[in-house]
């Protein structure tokens, strides 16, 4: 699966440059810390480009390791470079993607998103893996070099399981990945202390922005099985959000009896930000892509909107029999 000249390109240079999708997940920043954590073992030098700042509970993993986020007027030298956890560079926004076009070094992408795009000269892509932590891993065993996992680069891989799996319940987590984790967990990481760096961290207002879109935001559609989250810039600036306060709130919705797609839309500067959520037997990420530029897995889409939170919110629902 993993192509012979991946180890032989791997071996012969020296400085990787390792980036990421924009609005890095746990996923996203699991996989290039275990990525550079790698590179460091086998005495490469290494730099974490990423196209934006990272949410506040995902810096700590990053602490002691070599990262910058993407400037236009900066220069970042490498001879080899990494896409991880995203299948097209037009994911890493417009400014990145620009740069990332126009380098001429050789680029390897490591990633679990479905249709990837034609972006690199070594793709390696695993739809049915549960995060790109697990492709990583897979790609470690290929290569014959699962010895060199370190607890640092377990801590990496285990924070991409965790987050990208709803904490190891969705459909895509295989006894592969729970091998992977009892690897993991046989190198000394403290899983609990990973949930807990994730999942215990909540400010009490975003916990209050979190109730009050429950409480006052949700709106529900029985006869579709769906329900609509959305939150306007003023309610955001009203419960102090910053980034990261909504991830998983639209989770939120699947865990009603009955309900099956959800919805939750954010007012951004730029424009109206969508989440899609689904189960069984409902795909989201093509009607993602259909009508809200975006994309991603069947479960698990996303999507953008030129226009005020109105007319997006009046666009889905107009679109609401096609969800
Ligand atoms: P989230 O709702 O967490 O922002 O995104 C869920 C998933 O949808 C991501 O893992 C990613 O695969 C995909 N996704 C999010 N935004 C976009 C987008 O703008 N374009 C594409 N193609 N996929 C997206
Ligand atoms: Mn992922």
């Amino acid at each position: 699966m993993t192509p012979n000249h991946l180890f032989s390109t791997l071996e012969s240079h020296h400085n990787w440059l390792i980036t990421t999708h924009k609005g890095p997940d746990g996923d996203a920043v699991g996989s290039v810390v275990a990525w550079a954590a790698y590179a460091a073992q086998c005495g490469k030098n290494y730099l974490i480009v990423f196209p934006d700042q990272p949410a506040a509970y995902l810096c700590p993993f990053l602490e002691g390791y070599n990262w910058k986020v993407f400037a236009a007027d900066q220069t970042y030298s490498g001879d080899l470079l990494f896409a991880l956890d995203y299948n097209s560079s037009s994911r890493v926004g417009e400014v990145m993607s620009a740069w990332f076009d126009n380098q001429t070094l050789p680029k390897v992408m490591l990633d679990h998103h479905p249709n990837p795009a034609d972006f690199v000269q070594i793709p390696i892509s695993i739809p049915t893996a549960c995060s790109t932590t697990e492709v990583i891993y897979h790609v470690l065993e290929d290569l014959g070099q699962l010895e060199r996992i370190n607890l640092a680069m377990a801590k990496g891989l285990y924070l991409g399981l965790m987050t990208d799996t709803g904490s190891f319940r969705f459909p895509s987590v295989s006894a592969y990945t729970h091998q992977m984790t009892a690897h993991l967990l046989s190198l000394g990481l403290a899983q609990h202390e990973i949930h807990e760096a994730v999942y215990d961290v909540n400010s009490v207002t975003r916990l209050q922005l979190r109730g009050y879109a429950i409480a006052e935001k949700l709106q529900l559609h029985p006869a579709q099985r769906l329900g609509i989250m959305s939150l306007s810039k003023e309610e955001l600036k009203r419960f102090a959000y910053q980034k990261g306060d909504t991830e998983g709130l639209v989770n939120v919705i699947l865990s009603i009896e009955g309900y099956d797609a959800g919805v939750f839309m954010m007012e951004t500067e730029e424009g109206v930000k969508f989440s899609f959520r689904s189960k069984g037997q409902r795909f989201v990420n093509a009607f993602a892509q259909a009508h809200f530029n975006g994309g991603g897995h069947q479960y698990a889409a996303g999507g953008f909107y030129a226009g005020s939170l109105k007319d997006a919110l009046a666009k889905l629902e107009s679109l609401i029999d096609q969800i």
